[in-house]
């Protein structure tokens, strides 16, 4: 299991959560799209942004590392 805080700071692209590459990816969802970390194996995981309604905004904000994490 992967804690927030090593996701937040970037560490996820090299930690696995037991069965795979974990990565940031934007995802798709009825309420806009949103970051969330992706297990290479199992899909998404969890949601880690706010909602953007746009995919191209959230693509930019995690370019940039700008993303607005959801509280
Ligand atoms: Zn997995």
């Amino acid at each position: 299991m992967l804690s927030k805080k090593s996701v937040r700071s970037g560490a996820a692209a090299n930690v696995g959560d037991g069965d795979g590459p974990l990565q940031f990816r934007v995802c798709p969802s009825r309420a806009g799209y949103y970051i969330g970390t992706y297990c290479g194996d199992c899909g998404p995981l969890t949601r880690e942004s706010e909602y953007y309604a746009r995919r191209r905004d959230a693509e930019l904000d995690l370019r940039n590392q700008t993303v607005r994490w959801r509280h």
